[in-house]
C-alpha cells in the first residue's frame, strides 16, 4: 500500500523570485511563501512494466490536474490541488490538529524556490501513451476509434518528437 507523500514539486516562481539565499538562516520562509506544500498531493505509485499499467497511468492523466512524475528512480502520482484547510493569508487552518505529514514537512528541502526538475515529468495522456507507444507500440490500431464502440476516449493525438 503506497503511502502519501509530500516532495518538492515543480511549481510556480516563489514570490517576487526570491530565493533562500536572500533571508537570514534564522528567517521562516512559510512567511514568505504562498504555501506551496499546501497545493498538492503526491502517491508513491508501482512502476508501470506492461502497456496495461500505462494504460492505468494514462487513465490517471485524463483527469483535471493530475500529472505524474519520477523522482530518484520512484513513480509518483502528484494531484494539484488546494488543501481544503488552507486560508487566504497562506495559513493552516487547523494548524494544531493538522496531520501528521504536515508536522513533519519543514523548509529544509521543501519547494520555496521553483527550480526543481524531474527524471521525468508527465502532464498529459498523450505524452505518456507516447512514451508507451515507443516501448510497445501503438495500442490502438489504426483506425480503430472509429470502427468500436468503446467507452474509451478516441486516441489521443500524438505530440511532435523533440530530437
Ligand atoms: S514549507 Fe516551504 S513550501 Fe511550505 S509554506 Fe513553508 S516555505 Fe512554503
Ligand atoms: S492541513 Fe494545514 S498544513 Fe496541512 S496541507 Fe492543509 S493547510 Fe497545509
Amino acid at each position: 500500500m503506497p503511502t502519501a507523500s509530500k516532495l518538492p514539486v515543480a511549481t510556480p516562481p516563489s514570490v517576487n523570485g526570491r530565493r533562500r539565499s536572500d533571508f537570514p538562516a534564522d528567517a521562516n520562509l512559510c512567511d514568505h511563501c504562498t504555501a506551496k506544500c499546501c497545493k498538492y498531493f503526491a502517491l508513491p505509485i508501482d512502476e508501470p512494466v506492461t502497456r496495461k499499467d500505462f494504460d492505468f497511468m494514462r487513465w490517471y492523466l485524463l483527469h483535471d490536474r493530475a500529472t505524474v512524475f519520477v523522482d530518484e528512480d520512484t513513480w509518483y502520482l502528484l494531484v494539484h490541488t488546494t488543501c481544503k484547510h488552507l486560508q487566504d493569508d497562506h495559513r493552516c487552518g487547523i494548524y494544531e490538529t493538522r496531520p501528521q505529514i504536515c508536522r513533519e514537512y519543514t523548509t529544509k528541502e521543501c519547494e520555496f524556490e521553483d527550480d526543481w526538475c524531474y527524471e521525468k515529468y508527465f502532464e498529459t495522456p498523450e505524452q505518456i501513451d507516447e512514451y508507451a507507444d515507443a516501448l510497445f507500440g501503438p495500442q490502438f490500431p489504426e483506425g480503430a476509434d472509429r470502427d468500436i464502440d468503446s467507452i474509451r476516449s478516441r486516441r489521443p493525438t500524438g505530440l511532435p518528437v523533440v530530437g
